[in-house]
């Protein structure tokens, strides 16, 4: 698409709005940029903007902002509710995502991944290992570097590995992954999509163009992503923590392809991501890179070498025999049973924060079993109380810090002090990273109050 004197407005001002506002300025488009919020990176944004002679309006909407544009890019954050997305309907303009305007410069091979869980981990682990076989590639997406800041430096022969939410979903109506991935599909951001269908959906935008030469990876132990099976135009490869027939699945120790021959991929006891959830993201992993023909021993290289990311079980260290686990990246039921079943041990589990319209009664197996407290805070603390008070013994704590201090006080030696929330961290932070960052200062606090006593 040639954006040469078009008029072209984007909605939001976050990574994403800023990279399209910038990109579109470089292809000669006169280019609008409308924010509802006032917040200090918006302004920032809007400055440097400015600067470069876009206009740009923030605090809210006009609708003459949004009129003649060719079409309106929007940003993940940008519910389709919104005023600038409705005016644009009515205008029968169309809207599209940040990630299929890149798309339309991409000249490399895409692999796209989504899921619930897992999405960050698994893109990180399939860059690391194309990287290490030699393969000119890019990490970017809802990984927090944008598709469009990439886009320069995407010849022919690199690989994009490209991390899709729903929302970057929704309004890619073109996007043709080489490669997509599909990792799970967990009650999640019901919020916005009000049904798990609606949402599941969006997902299924990840494969909707694909063609026959195409490849899609499906997680065969997840009922709806199996089910996608049967919607898919292009080569189906499943994995699964069972044995199958055909695909990629554990066998014990071993995970093994089964295509027409089988051979052992790799083996689980020497790598450092633990716990059955990273099992998934390391068969997702496999997947992709036997395909794309990476050597065994660089696949298993990369699984020996990598190590959890920040904020995701990240083991802090170790008060008076007391472990911290750092999950504040989990804001889901499901990433939080992940955690719980991956770590061992009788486990002081924190949680809480801003509820998303989750249900928290579907932990109700795992609590009884291995959560030996749980101190519940912030604005979800008295749902999530109510749920869990035939299941776990709850107390409840409004402040973040408090709930961490309470937290410390309940926990015995050999126990583990579990930080995984199950909830966004908005109600008293800017970001999960922001409340992981707050929750290690109070580990260092603990850990010196602890050694001068
Ligand atoms: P995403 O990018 O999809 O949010 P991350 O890799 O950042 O995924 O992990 C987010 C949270 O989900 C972390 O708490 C992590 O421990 C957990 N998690 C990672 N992989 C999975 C998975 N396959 N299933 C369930 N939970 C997972």
């Amino acid at each position: 698409m040639i954006f040469k004197n078009k008029k072209v407005t984007v909605v939001g001002l976050g990574k994403s709005g800023f990279a399209a506002a910038k990109f579109l300025q470089n292809q000669k488009a006169i280019v609008r940029v409308t924010e509802a919020s006032e917040k200090k990176d918006a302004l920032e944004n809007a400055t440097y903007l400015r600067g470069l002679g876009i206009e740009v309006e923030t605090g809210g909407h006009t609708e003459a902002f949004i009129s003649g544009s060719v079409c309106v890019v929007t940003s993940p954050g940008v519910p389709q509710s919104s005023a600038p997305l409705q005016w644009a309907k009515q205008k029968k303009i169309p809207v599209i995502s940040e990630v299929e305007l890149a798309s339309y410069f991409c000249k490399g091979k895409v692999v796209a991944v989504t899921g619930s869980n897992g999405k960050t981990t698994t893109c990180n682990l399939i860059h690391r290992m194309l990287s290490e076989a030699g393969n000119p590639c890019v990490l970017c997406g809802n990984v927090g570097f944008s598709f469009l800041d990439a886009i320069a430096e995407i010849g022919p022969n690199t690989i994009v590995v490209l991390e899709l939410s729903s929302f970057q979903l929704e309004d890619s109506p073109t996007l043709r992954p080489d490669i997509a991935v599909v990792l799970n599909v967990h009650p999640n951001h019901l919020d916005r999509h009000q049904t798990l269908e609606n949402y599941a959906r969006a997902k299924e935008n990840i494969f909707r163009n694909q063609r026959k030469t195409d490849l899609l990876i499906l997680n065969a132990d997840n009922p709806r992503v199996r089910q996608m099976a049967g919607k898919a135009k292009g080569h189906v490869i499943l994995f699964s923590k069972r044995e199958l027939e055909k695909g990629i699945f554990a066998r014990g120790n071993e995970v093994m392809s089964k295509q027409k021959a089988s051979r052992i991929l790799f083996r689980r006891d020497p790598c450092q991501l633990k716990g059955e959830h990273n099992l998934e993201n390391m068969m997702a992993c496999a997947a992709v890179a036997e395909a794309l023909h990476v050597p065994l021993q660089k696949m298993r290289k990369t699984f020996e070498n990598f190590k959890t990311l920040e904020h995701r079980i990240e083991p802090l260290g170790e008060v008076a025999g007391v472990r911290f686990l750092n999950d504040s990246k989990s804001t889901t039921v499901d990433s939080t049973k992940a955690a719980i079943l991956a770590t061992e041990g009788p486990l002081v589990l924190i949680a809480g924060g801003r509820d998303k319209g989750a249900s928290f009664a579907s932990l109700e197996e795992v609590l009884g079993e291995r959560v030996r407290q749980a101190v519940l805070y912030g604005e979800a603390r008295e749902k999530i109380a109510g749920a869990w008070k035939l299941f776990s013994r709850t107390k409840t704590e409004k402040d973040f810090r408090q709930a961490v201090f309470l937290a410390f006080e309940e926990a015995r030696p050999g126990d583990t002090v579990l930080l995984s929330p199950m909830c966004t961290s908005f109600d008293q932070f800017s970001s999960y990273e922001e409340r992981g960052q707050v929750f290690k200062h109070l580990f260092e606090e603990i850990k010196l109050k602890h050694a001068s006593r």
